[in-house]
């Protein structure tokens, strides 16, 4: 079985490779999905069975909220193209990858935890807008060659992630990533406190890219794509996110949050659909993940 995985120079690539070692990783040098001539190139030179789809533009809050055309144009683009050739070329399994942070904003009480059916049935977060409606743009595509080509064309829908592999640029990482290697230099600067962003107070799910990339592979060998978000049971609030870090990674300092807006203060989504598919995985606790990857970006400023 031929498996190409795009985005595979990336965080969650990189965790990848361990668990499908036979495949074929490629990186935006390797084939520009913005380019349909590179995907036709690809695709005639390796002749995949199966494509997993990882490439985005992907970032953090103030980098979705600075450059919302080119995570719209771009993604909407590489994923349009993609999907696509995968049709064209006789791909018969293609796994896409979503994000919770996709799901509509602000959604009445009873709509939480959010489940898969609820995705299209309002307007995602302004903070995010660009990214989020070119994933639900590939969510439809894929849908659509599944029920009417009768091909396995599925998706995943992952919660927040952190990884040491995470890019650390601030203006560019993930929260999680990005507080432990603020961590890391203030542990060894001695200082006293923190600087983060907000209000502390949004709700998130944050699992181990590393579990993801177990799922995934799962997902690649059985050849069942769940079409299922993608989370553990734990939901805490950002504020309870850096002080857990803090506990299991050295001593508690003072976090001053800077009170400017939030993302979304919650969109906590069911794993109900994923236990069912998935009955004997564990995620890794987010404790023990928080120090996993701490240890590990904390070398860095040694
Ligand atoms: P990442 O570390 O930012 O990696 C992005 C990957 O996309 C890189 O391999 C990059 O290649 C590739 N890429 C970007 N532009 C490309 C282009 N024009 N042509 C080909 N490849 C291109 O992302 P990640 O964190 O691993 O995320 C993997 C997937 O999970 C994404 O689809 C993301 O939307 C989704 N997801 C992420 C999170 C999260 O919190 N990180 C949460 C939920 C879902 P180069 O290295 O060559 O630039």
């Amino acid at each position: 079985m031929n498996v190409l995985v795009t985005g595979g120079s990336g965080s969650v690539g990189t965790h990848l490779r361990k668990y499908l070692p036979d495949a074929t990783f490629l990186s935006s040098n390797d084939c520009d999905l913005l380019s349909q001539y590179q995907i036709k190139f690809t695709f005639d030179r390796y002749q995949p069975d199966v494509v997993v789809h990882l490439a985005a533009i992907v970032g953090g809050l103030i980098d979705n909220i600075s450059r919302p055309v080119q995570f719209y144009e771009d993604n909407n683009l590489m994923n349009l193209n993609l999907v696509r050739a995968c049709y064209q070329d006789g791909v018969k399994n293609v796994l896409g990858i979503l994000s919770t942070c996709i799901y509509p904003d602000d959604l009445p009480d009873d709509k939480y935890p959010l489940v898969e059916d609820v995705l299209f049935d309002g307007s995602p977060s302004t903070s995010n807008i660009g990214y989020a409606y070119s994933k639900r743009m590939m969510a439809l595509h894929l849908d659509l060659y599944r029920k009417h080509e009768g091909l396995n064309y599925g998706y995943l829908i992952p919660s927040n992630l952190y990884s040491e592999f995470d890019d650390s640029n601030p203006a560019k990482s993930h929260f999680v990533t990005s507080l432990l290697h603020k961590l890391a230099v203030a542990y060894s600067t001695d200082s006293s406190s923190i600087q983060l962003l907000g209000t502390g107070r949004p709700m998130r799910q944050f699992i181990y890219s590393d579990d993801l990339a177990k799922i995934i592979a799962l997902s690649v060998k059985s050849g069942i794509y769940g079409n299922c978000n993608v989370c553990s049971d734990e939901n805490y609030s950002i504020e309870e996110i850096a002080k857990l870090a803090m506990k299991v990674n050295g001593k508690q300092l003072s976090i001053e949050f800077d009170g400017q807006k939030d993302g979304q203060m919650k969109k906590n989504a069911s794993n109900a659909k994923f236990k069912q598919l998935y009955p004997d995985f564990h995620f890794t606790p987010l404790a023990d993940g928080l120090k996993i990857v701490y240890d590990k970006i904390s070398k860095r400023y040694n």
